[in-house]
């Protein structure tokens, strides 16, 4: 059984109930943080989880919404774990150049703790695995896997594929619909999507709002791509606008006229079980 929790399915629109976006996988004692939005480690404190207990970090894309916390999860793996336990961060190519420069701007911090703490002689270990597609080797019993998704002129953007036990989940970061998605799902049962409604976009009157409408997905077009690969159940998340608290159901119905499968959506923290078929 592989678990899904929705840590964050806020947006780049600060909001005091959702936070930024991020996606937990769990499969037997492996978990998997998926991307690190704002409030990342207070809602992975919710889930009964922490900095510590990740087998890694995977970064969809280089947005700053989606690595907003990420310094925060650096930090906390470090100072919160007391032997080096080196913080793994697979992502696309670049991802090495912005964790470095998270770790430049940590240099201060990381000088004052190592002065101050007798047994905290080492700055935060970090390993990056920057990838373009095919399986990724992690060393667990999770299989993890990528392939190239479509979020130009964010470029490049991956989407991640887990495995365990007969179950499997694939979680997209922002997307259009596209190949690498669509291959990426085939024979899964689950998939999470991040979203937006264009048919409410649209009519807002800030040109900066209509920019997102051409590299995101709406829940019909995220809902097309599941049913394309015969998949069980849609996750949505990532609402924008987002819905108040109990609501979605206007987001449900538009995904429900292209998926037939179970339709997933609501609040932080919203834990989704994915068996075996
Ligand atoms: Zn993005």
């Amino acid at each position: 059984m592989l678990a899904i929790t929705l840590l964050g399915t806020g947006s780049p629109m600060p909001d005091p109930n959702r936070a930024g976006p991020a996606t937990l996988v769990t499969g037997g004692t492996e978990q998997f943080l998926i991307d690190a939005g704002r409030g990342v480690l207070m809602r992975l404190g919710g889930a009964a989880s922490s900095a510590g207990q990740l087998s890694a970090v995977l970064l969809t894309h280089l947005h700053s919404d989606h690595i907003t916390d990420l310094n925060d999860v650096i930090t906390t793996r470090w100072v919160m774990t007391f032997e080096p336990s080196p913080l793994t961060i697979v992502g696309p190519i670049g991802t090495r150049t912005v964790v470095d420069h998270i770790l430049a701007s940590l240099g201060p911090d990381i000088g004052y703790r190592i002065a101050h703490h007798d047994d905290l002689d080492y700055p935060p270990p970090v390993e990056v695995i920057e990838v373009t597609g095919g399986k990724i080797d992690l060393g667990g019993l999770v299989g993890v896997s990528c392939a190239s998704t479509d979020h130009k002129p964010v470029e490049p953007s991956i989407g991640f594929r887990f495995d365990y036990d007969g179950a499997s989940v694939v979680v997209a970061g922002d997307t259009v619909p596209c190949e690498g998605l669509d291959r990426l799902c085939i024979g899964a049962q689950a998939l999470v999507h991040t979203v937006i409604r264009k048919d409410v976009i649209e009519n807002v009157p800030v040109k900066r709002m209509h920019d997102t409408l051409d590299y995101h997905s709406s829940p019909e077009e995220a809902a097309k791509t599941a049913a394309r690969a015969g998949m069980e159940t849609l996750v949505l998340t990532h609402y924008v606008p987002a819905f108040p608290s109990g609501g979605g159901e206007d987001w449900r119905k538009l995904a429900a006229t292209h998926f037939a499968g179970t339709i997933e959506l609501g609040d932080d923290l919203h834990r989704v079980e994915v068996h075996p078929s």
